[in-house]
């Protein structure tokens, strides 16, 4: 692998954290990172986590040489040895049960071109068992996208949200969780009138910018949100021109909508039937209404079909198609768009085709090289099925930069799963929770040693320049994969890459959507899919004249409410989770910043004042939580942000490893487990 991307000191990269894609770089003058002013961070502002980003890189934890269990404990290997091991392991579980026993995990932390070589090793050795994280966030919601409108992304984007009149944000705090997008997009539109109508259970930072917050009983999505269409239909705000050219099942819509007691329907959400239909108002009356969504709509049992109910509210209303308008889901990762593009995903190929598509896998193969072989037709496992499959249908898997043992639901279970396996590769730059099950440990590239191309939340594709190296041993992601892909397969000659931009120009011939980007013309800006070959530029708002399905018209869709997984009994509480502005996911690099560490302090669980009172909890007490799961041991944080019969805690650690409670109730269309809603009881440590 060529070294031709390397660089001394600053180069503009993109931030390693959240999807928002800011520009940051190494700065020499405080040893630590800074914002460059990038395609999305216009003025160079990065939030805290930007900053400390820097911190991880240069830890002195760092692993720098690979690692492999000997008698029960990781001791440091050669590369040789480390991979020898790997090829004998995997070799035999293939010649014994077949490819479909092995399992990778992709990572939306790292580049498009490293998703892409880990997806085509994957595909070569016969198996589709390939997922990434954006299983666990927002699958669900690219599901009912793509379902209904032909395309699981942001319909607009960042240049032209600024442009609506009402911003209805569901499930999502843009405040902490995409803080940029918030200060330099959202914030300034409401300042100047936009009105902001949040769904969120909890007082949040966003919330508190609300004109309108509907603090919905977790799990009851689904009724607020088809109360809100009732009314909209009830008080005739639907865009009839709209519906008439571009909407189909209205009239079904219609009867559904007036069968619903919409009173009734608040009262069951939780929220004031006033305030609901005040927020049915204004989304209807602006000219331009943009929805932004979260994990909080998407993570449950019926995620899928959470979107589907919001999706009827923008099309009733004639919210797509047109600048200021659009459904926007938020994505959490940095590169958990373009993971799924790429093909990280065990259901589809590069460019969101099936992997059933006969047609699309003899194009592959052909670009590949490989005509010979039969590319598996088969849909895989996703991530938290593959789990569920450790130790019997697969029995070794390789996880690239993922920390499952803190962020997959149920996790007593996965500690077990994980351990079950005959052998579990994890290439990371720590020893991380996940890590500590591990047979083979490969030291890999941070976000400052890596270049190739991320794509944001707003289909941006930017591209990330190296400022250093890996330290000691550790080697660059992609040069691993490679190595990995000539080893494990059968088509060594299929991974000579030379640079990452050599991975782009393969990639970009087998991803419509980004069929027409070059390199060299993203250079420090960015090209935005769909681009296709024969176009000067990438689109900015999709669905303009037909929707992305092909068609002109976009289907409504009858949602009826689901219950939650866990039953509530009357001495329980539900547990919602999410995170703070601090950290980040499994807080495997975000922990390794005491400055973040410092600001974010101690995470703890919040519960009610009343539910406080009821069980004799103080602030700052040391509480013990517990579901049908497992318990954890953490510290109360007594407020009213969250409301009466909630708790929430953060997912960023391992103690507590809040995930310990949480349920993998799948959802049936796009397996992403219930985060948001588990049964729990909560007392002062040691009573019973
Ligand atoms: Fe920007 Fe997100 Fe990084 Fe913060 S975490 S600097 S908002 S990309």
């Amino acid at each position: 692998m060529s070294d031709s991307d390397r660089t001394s000191g600053a180069a503009e990269s993109i931030c390693p954290f959240c999807g928002v894609g800011c520009g940051i770089e190494y700065d020499p003058s405080t040893d630590g990172a800074r914002g460059w002013a990038g395609p999305v961070n216009t003025r160079a502002e990065v939030c805290p986590k930007g900053v400390a980003a820097w911190d991880a890189v240069e830890d002195p934890d760092r692993l720098t040489t690979p690692l492999v269990r000997e008698d029960g404990e990781l001791v440091e290997a050669t590369w040789a040895d480390a991979l020898d091991r790997i090829e004998r392991c995997f070799a035999g579980i293939v010649a014994a049960d077949g490819p479909d026993a092995l399992a990778f995990f992709a990572s939306s932390n790292c580049t498009n071109e490293e998703n892409y070589v880990l997806q085509k090793l994957v595909r070569l050795l016969g198996t589709n068992n390939v997922d990434n994280c954006a299983r666990l966030c927002h699958s669900s919601t690219v599901a009912a996208m793509r379902d209904r409108l032909g395309a699981g992304a942001m319909t607009n984007s960042l240049d032209d949200v600024g442009e609506a009149d009402a911003f209805l944000v569901v499930g999502a705090n843009p405040a902490e969780n995409h803080p940029v997008i918030f200060r330099s997009y959202l914030l300034p539109a409401i300042r100047n009138g936009t009105a902001l109508i949040v769904v969120d259970p909890r007082e949040t930072a966003t919330a508190e910018a609300a004109d309108v917050h509907l603090a919905v009983r977790p799990g009851y999505d689904i009724r607020l949100l088809n109360a809100l269409g009732a009314t909209i239909v009830a008080e005739d705000r639907i865009d009839r021109s709209f519906c008439a050219d571009r909407v189909s099942g209205l009239d079904e819509y219609r009867t559904f909508a007036a069968g619903l007691d919409v009173p009734a329907a608040a009262a069951d959400a939780g929220v004031d039937v006033g305030s609901l239909r005040e927020a049915a108002r204004t989304y209807a009356n602006a000219d331009s209404a943009a929805i932004f969504s979260g994990m909080g709509l998407s993570q449950h049992h019926y995620g899928t079909a959470n979107v589907h109910a919001l999706l009827n509210l923008a099309l009733v209303t004639g919210n797509l198609g047109r600048r200021g308008a659009g459904v926007n889901p938020l994505r959490g990762q940095n590169n958990v768009q373009g993971a799924g593009d790429v093909g990280a995903l065990p259901d589809l190929l590069p460019g969101a085709r099936p992997v059933t598509d006969d047609a699309a896998r003899a194009e592959l193969a052909a670009e590949w090289d490989v005509e010979g072989i039969d590319l598996p037709a088969e849909p895989g496992l996703t991530e938290v099925e593959a789990t569920h499959a450790f130790g019997e249908t697969v029995r070794g898997a390789f996880v690239l930069g993922e920390n499952p043992a803190v962020t997959e639901p149920n996790a007593t279970r996965v500690a077990d799963a994980l351990d079950s396996l005959d052998c579990l590769v994890v290439q990371d730059l720590f020893v991380t929770e996940t890590v500590e099950h591990a047979d083979v440990v490969l030291p890999g590239s941070a976000w400052a040693e890596r270049g190739g191309t991320v794509t944001n939340t707003d289909r941006q594709v930017l591209r990330m320049r190296p400022n250093t190296v890996p330290p000691g041993d550790a080697r660059r992601d992609l040069e691993v994969l490679c190595e990995l892909g000539s080893r494990l397969t059968n088509e060594p000659g299929a991974f000579t890459y030379d640079r990452p931009e050599s991975v782009f120009e393969e990639l970009t011939r087998v991803t419509p959507q980004y069929s027409g980007m070059t390199y060299d013309e993203i250079g420090t800006d960015s090209q935005r899919w769909p681009f296709q070959e024969d176009a000067e530029a990438g689109t900015t708002v999709l669905h303009e004249e037909t929707f992305a399905t092909g068609a002109r018209h976009a289907p409504l869709r009858i949602v009826e409410h689901v219950e939650p997984a866990d039953a509530v009994d009357d001495d329980d509480l539900v547990l919602t989770t999410g995170r703070v502005i601090e950290h980040f996911n499994s807080g495997a690099l975000t922990r390794r910043s005491d400055r973040l560490v410092r600001m974010a302090g101690p995470q703890r669980v919040q519960i009610h004042p009343d539910d406080a009172a009821n069980r004799g909890i103080a602030d700052d007490d040391r509480i013990t939580v517990e579901s049908e799961r497992g318990a954890v041991s953490a510290i109360a944080e007594v407020t009213p942000a969250v409301g009466r019969g909630r708790v929430f805690a953060t997912f960023h650690t391992a103690d507590p490893l809040v995930n310990t409670l949480t349920g993998d109730a799948l959802d049936p269309v796009a397996k992403i487990p219930e985060y948001k809603h588990s049964a729990v009881r909560v007392r002062v440590s040691g009573d019973q």
